[in-house]
């Protein structure tokens, strides 16, 4: 038997986080992930935005979020070669007087003061419908597309890696502290693996709300930016005058795949922003994993302790997964307690209906 400290399925933003953090705790990991082409951190845009929702809120946690992420990213950077975290203006075009008038009372108050601002001159006159004018919040985006594969390439050379993917059937649970999988024995073992979490019969408990989101890659000849450009649709500066634009939500699918509906809103979305034609070159779609409070979910089952979740990182998981994850690398290295609002134990301990 290969015996490793912790198994980790998935290697999305979750699982290459939480490996990257036991890691440095001094754990020995084994990553299994099969790859797949629509996992929400291979369709994700990476974007960090300081403000959520509609009324212009500061992100949970944001202040001590983003400042660990930033690190993290850096340290990794270096490490990788890749330039993993870009900081980005996103030009916010209010799509309506309400919306214009919600950012005009957070402008400048709290923590939005350091995140906000209004700018002098509209820009982008000759591409963009505006009339309602402009803000600005201080984002950035995560290079997920060359971070993702580099790290992979990481635990690989680590003998760190198994490209396949895992069998629930083929897993034992020996102990508190042991399980099997094939030639390896670990003393834990962690679900990363997103959306495909919500079928895993161990933790049924959780109440998993994943939605399904689809993006279009367009071409806008002539538009030349770094900022992200967001409306009602959000469009984000990739290679090659090639922009993603997205996403969009859905609750209730059949499946994973592009719709022509979906295609249509985003495509209604686009033209209600921009004043100039443009190409569709890609239309992608991804399920977000996303738990019913819209909180990270993480910690071990409380029957079956050899048994790990790390997930519900829903619409955020690239400012929410470094700082999240180190903290479970050190709960498991018992140098720091599970923060209550993001403990899998929530869902154990509620009555049921
Ligand atoms: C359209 C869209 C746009 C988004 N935009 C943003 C954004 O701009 N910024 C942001 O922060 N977040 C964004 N998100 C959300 C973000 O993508 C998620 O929060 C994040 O990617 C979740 O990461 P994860 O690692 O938990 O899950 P995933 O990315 O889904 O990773 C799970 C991994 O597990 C693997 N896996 C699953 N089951 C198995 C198995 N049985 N065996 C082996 N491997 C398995 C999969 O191959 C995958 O690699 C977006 C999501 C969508 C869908």
């Amino acid at each position: 038997m290969k015996k490793v400290d912790c198994i980790i399925v998935g290697q999305g933003i979750a699982g290459t986080m939480l490996s990257w953090f036991l890691l440095q705790e001094g754990f020995s990991v084994l990553v299994i992930d099969d790859g797949k082409k629509n996992s929400a951190s291979r369709v994700a845009a990476g974007i960090i935005n300081p403000v959520s929702g509609r009324r212009f809120e500061p992100a949970w946690m944001y202040d001590e979020i983003y400042p660990f992420a930033k690190t993290t990213y850096a340290e990794l950077s270096a490490l990788l070669k890749v330039n993993i975290l870009t900081e980005r203006n996103l030009w916010t075009v209010f799509p309506s007087e309400q919306l214009r008038d919600a950012f005009n009372a957070k402008a400048g108050k709290g923590s939005n003061e350091k995140y906000t601002t209004i700018p002098q001159t509209l820009q982008y006159g000759e591409y963009l419908k505006q009339p309602l004018g402009a803000a600005i919040i201080k984002g950035g985006t995560v290079n997920l597309k060359e971070f993702l594969p580099a790290y992979r390439q990481f635990l690989e050379n680590k003998e760190a890696l198994l490209p396949v993917h895992f069998e629930l059937d083929a897993l034992e649970i020996i102990s508190h502290d042991e399980v099997r999988y094939g030639e390896y024995s670990a003393k834990r073992i962690i679900f990363c693996d997103g959306a495909a979490g919500a079928t895993n019969p161990y933790f049924q408990a959780i109440k998993f709300l994943p939605n399904k989101g689809e993006v279009l890659m367009i071409r806008i000849p002539g538009l030349e930016t770094s900022d992200i450009i967001k409306k009602s649709i959000t469009l984000v500066p990739q290679s090659e005058g090639v922009f993603w634009a997205g996403a969009s939500f859905a609750w209730n699918y059949p499946d994973e795949l592009p719709t022509p509906e979906q295609r249509a809103h985003l495509e209604e979305k686009i033209e209600q922003l921009l004043l100039v034609p443009y190409e569709v070159t890609d239309h992608l779609a991804a399920v977000r994993p996303s738990g019913d409070d819209r909180r990270p979910i993480v910690g071990f089952h409380p029957e079956y302790p050899a048994l790990g979740v790390f997930n519900g990182l829903g619409t955020k998981g690239c400012s929410l997964a470094p700082l999240m994850a180190a903290h479970f690398a050190k709960v498991i290295g018992n140098k720091e307690d599970l923060m209550a609002e993001i403990a899998v134990n929530r869902y154990f301990n509620r009555p049921r209906r």
